[in-house]
């Protein structure tokens, strides 16, 4: 039977105690430390049981989110940085760089380190992408500390960040390039996302294509309280860009696009033969929970377009990407996890050999 390998991205709500918690004492009181760990725990123990073959922490310490957990906290930043309008109407904001140098203030590492204590399953680690940090450099330029050098010191960072999650053993690190559409949406010119791509491939091109093949790139139209911020943007206008990234994996939203075969098509004739695409076969923003035989469907979809020693299955985003965001629970998280496990493991039946 062929094995079609199925991931999840990254993140899954937060318990509720645990983000009350931090409401009142803020998200680095040490007082909070066994209520991380818990929550760490009971998601791994979760996972587990939803027969996922590769887990995440569920990114229960990454504050406030996915974009930002590196530099959360650093003196040399201010609040008012780039605005990522969401159809639903709000506006989540990043920092904004003050002053050089740039470093993090944490790397994705530590979250691999604690979560291997709780279970002996792969895990995956989702670390953000250099193009969407570039973007805390103000368009006015900061005396002293060109934009050249801050991408110098972005790119070591995010090299240190990327080798020491590959040297912690994670079974596959992820780059998180949800500003990928976006940036279509920004630049219709596409000269944001042609310059993305070529800050990513530099940084990827320090890696061997050893280590290539245990690294991803997430993209999707964002997801955040049930709503996304760029599904407008014809994924025409990305994937053929996409795939010049240097990594083996792609994990590509795909259950909630309105023309599925469209899409799948682009993918079909830019896919590089040494590259494996994990289409999403669940919506994490779609309340439904579907069923087995609903992701078997999709997966078999998709198989029609995609080699399936080249098909992966995956979930099309986290489940809340930023910490505070409650409107999918745990429970609903897991059960579409478990859709995705078993009907992905449906359509690998098919094609007994
Ligand atoms: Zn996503």
């Amino acid at each position: 039977m062929a094995n079609i390998p199925t991931e999840p991205i990254g993140s899954i709500p937060r318990p509720l105690p645990l983000l009350s918690a931090i409401e009142r004492s803020g998200p680095e009181d040490p007082a909070l430390g066994p209520m991380y760990a818990e929550a760490v725990k009971d998601t791994l123990a979760r996972f587990e049981a939803t027969g996922s073959p590769v887990v995440t922490d569920g990114e229960q310490r990454k504050y406030h989110n996915f974009w930002t957990y590196s530099v959360h906290g650093l003196p040399n930043t201010a609040p008012d940085g780039f605005a990522i309008p969401f159809s639903a109407g709000h506006v989540r904001r990043m920092p904004r760089l003050t002053g050089g140098p740039f470093r993090y203030r944490r790397y994705a590492d530590a979250y691999l380190e604690v979560a291997q204590r709780y279970t002996d399953r792969p895990l995956k680690q989702a670390v953000i992408s250099p193009s969407a940090l570039s973007l805390m450099y103000p368009a006015a330029g900061i005396p002293g500390y060109s934009r050249d050098q801050f991408i110098a010191d972005l790119l070591a960072e995010h090299e240190e960040e990327m080798r020491r999650c590959l040297d912690q053993g994670a079974f596959k690190v992820q780059v998180d390039f949800t500003e990928a559409r976006l940036a279509m949406k920004i630049d219709p010119s596409g000269q944001l996302l042609t310059s993305f791509v070529d800050l990513n491939n530099l940084a990827l091109s320090r890696f061997s294509p050893e280590d290539r093949q245990r690294i991803g790139i997430h993209t999707c139209p964002g997801g955040d309280r049930d709503s996304t911020h760029s599904a407008d943007v014809d994924y025409a206008e990305l994937l053929p860009i996409l795939f010049e990234l240097k990594a083996g994996n792609f994990y590509i939203a795909m259950a909630g696009e309105p023309d599925r075969a469209r899409v799948l098509k682009i993918v079909r004739r830019y896919l590089k033969d040494d590259q494996r695409v994990f289409v999403g076969v669940v919506s994490p923003i779609d309340p439904h929970v579907d069923s087995a035989e609903e992701v078997r469907d999709r997966v078999l979809e998709a198989a029609e377009y995609v080699p399936v020693g080249q098909l992966g299955t995956t979930d099309d985003c986290g489940y809340s990407p930023f910490s505070d965001d409650t409107s999918t629970t745990r429970e609903t998280a897991f059960a579409k996890i478990r859709a995705r496990v078993e009907g992905t493991a449906l359509a690998s039946a098919r094609f007994a050999s």
